[in-house]
């Protein structure tokens, strides 16, 4: 389908394609015929980066008379961000519409301002619901041409505590209007809105409403709370070239966590309610050009950050609710990238995963903590691919080749080198051989259960477990693995299902008639062996 079969002006038309859209999203080409030839109401499930913006705003401003000076759209959203990016994204759009004005409203700025921007009314406000109170109070914002209100983000919305204000918006709207409402989830809360406010409504899903995104990796590590700080630290040192957002469940959780990772000499930084505008504005501008690497967020504050290419997202707490654990993994592996959603969890908590993978229908896979010298070596490795890949700029550095062979002349390679490392590694003050031991293991009744689900599987026929002599020691993680397994079986069709990695070996399970194959793929390596692990055997090496 194409934006022109959606029977929109010219202008707008003219104004996607300088954007660079060039055909609809699924969501787009569902809300837009839709919103444009019907008359009822919408409720749409859809998340950030789905084109919901464009999928409520294109057939709006299609709709909208922009030569009559009165308010005909009115969009709520959540926060002062999603505002401003709602409000460019809809004046984009209209580029070529002469006279349609978009104005976005909200908290926290003068509102003199404000009122000169409406003192005019624009065709389209969009403001977050206290503002919107304020002003329709103040009756700066005149509400009886309104054809279209729209509700973005409603779930979010609710969580901030705008329900009172919603509701009284909703309720001081002409009766003629058409509400449009956009979530990423359906909690009860929004249903009753939807009961009360909406009679006559279609329901549209977008995309993988209960599915993680198609390539991020999930992953758990066990350990005890005693003990999260340090498994967070190791497990962002292992990952040398790290770029994400950790979840924290409250704010002072956040702001302890991101303490404690500056105190340690990380680029991180907080992101929390507590904190005024401008100083959310700027640790969200210096997360963007990655001044910041590590963002310890809560959930509501990371909303307004539409940050494209993270690497990594950690739970440092599952939330209770597992559609935000969609919300907060599919902020990574975003436009084809891989990317991994990493979970810090207590024994107890393995309930949650389980229910996590029964909802996203995906194999959680269970990652031990590294120890320090896997950290380390890891980190050197990284260290001497930067040194190897530096460039050097000999013009620039010729002048002072002299002294610095002078002062350095007493130094052999050997010292020189450990010299260099250590300027890197001191970073790294208790990652010798002492280092803790920071995975945890289940508790008994776990274990039995999880050994009953084998035996069940093996009875049946369906699953086998192989093991490979090879593991974290030789610097195996699952990526590698998986790697290594592609390479060698060479057949992408063979489903590898959960995989364990421990420090000398690798567990994998595969389906019983594929066995052969596989093992006869590794046999040919004389490096590696690979073996099936018997039942009996499975219960203590696996779990113990
Ligand atoms: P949203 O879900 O509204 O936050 O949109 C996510 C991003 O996709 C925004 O940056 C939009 O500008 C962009 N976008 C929306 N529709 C299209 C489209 N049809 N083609 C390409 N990009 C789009």
């Amino acid at each position: 389908m194409t934006f022109k079969e959606l029977n929109l002006r010219d202008e707008l038309l003219l104004a996607i394609k300088e954007l660079g859209f060039e055909q609809p999203m699924p969501i787009q080409e569902r809300a837009i015929p839709f919103i444009q030839n019907q008359d009822s109401d919408l409720v749409a499930l859809a998340q950030t980066g789905t084109g919901k913006t464009a999928a409520f705003g294109l057939p709006i401003l299609n709709m909208l008379d922009e030569s009559a000076k009165q308010t005909q759209a009115l969009i709520l959203s959540p926060t002062r961000e999603l505002c401003i990016q709602i409000s460019n994204e809809l004046k984009n759009y209209s580029h070529y519409l002469k006279g349609m004005r978009v104005v976005a409203v909200y908290g926290g700025e003068d509102i003199r301002i404000q009122l000169k921007q409406l003192a005019v009314p624009p065709q389209i406000i969009v403001a977050t619901p206290g503002r919107l109170m304020d002003l329709m109070k103040r009756k700066k914002v005149e509400t009886a041409d309104v054809r279209f209100l729209v509700l973005d983000e409603a779930d979010v919305m609710l969580n901030m505590g705008f329900r009172d204000d919603i509701e009284s918006i909703l309720k001081q709207m002409p009766e003629t209007r058409r509400t449009l409402l956009f979530s990423a989830t359906m909690p009860k809360e929004i249903a009753n809105i939807v009961h009360q406010f909406m009679k006559n409504y279609e329901e549209i899903v977008v995309g993988t409403k209960n599915s993680g995104a198609a390539n991020v990796e999930h992953v758990y590590y066990l350990t005890s709370e005693k003990y999260k700080y340090a498994a967070l630290k190791r497990i962002v040192d292992l990952n040398p070239d790290i770029y994400g957002i950790i979840f924290c469940r409250t704010r002072q959780e956040t702001k302890e966590v991101a303490e404690k990772l500056m105190q340690n000499g990380y680029n991180a930084d907080a992101l929390h309610g507590d904190l005024s505008q401008a100083q959310r504005d700027t640790v969200m501008q210096k997360f963007r050009i990655r001044n910041i690497r590590l963002l310890v967020a809560t959930d509501v504050a990371a909303r307004g950050l539409d940050v494209g290419d993270l690497t990594h997202v950690i739970n440092y707490n599952l939330p209770d609710d597992p559609e935000v654990y969609t919300h907060r993994s599919g902020r990574t592996g975003r436009v084809n990238k891989k990317g991994v959603s990493i979970a810090l969890i207590l024994p107890k908590e393995i309930r949650k995963i389980k229910a996590l993978e029964k909802m996203l229908k995906k194999n959680f896979v269970q990652q031990q903590i590294p120890n320090g010298q896997e950290v380390m070596k890891k980190q050197l490795h990284h260290l001497i691919d930067r040194m190897m890949h530096v460039e050097v700029k000999k013009d620039q550095i010729q002048p002072y080749m002299g002294q610095m062979m002078e002062q350095l002349e007493y130094l052999s390679k050997e010292e020189l080198l450990k010299r260099f490392v250590s300027l890197e590694f001191n970073r790294f003050p208790n990652y010798g051989n002492e280092a803790e031991d920071l995975n945890e293991v289940l508790p008994r009744e776990e274990k039995s259960a999880q050994r009953q689900n084998k035996k069940q599987a093996q009875k049946t026929g369906k699953r086998i477990r192989l093991k490979l002599n090879i593991g974290g020691r030789q610097g195996i993680d699952t990526r590698r693995f998986l790697g290594i397994f592609n390479e060698m079986v060479g057949d992408k069709s063979i489903n590898v299902g959960s995989i364990e990695i421990t420090k000398k070996f690798t567990f994998f399970e595969v389906f019983a008639d594929q066995t052969d194959k596989i093992m006869n793929a590794f046999a040919s390596n004389p490096g590696i062996e690979i073996c099936e692990v018997k039942r009996d055997k499975q219960h203590g090496r696996l779990f113990a």
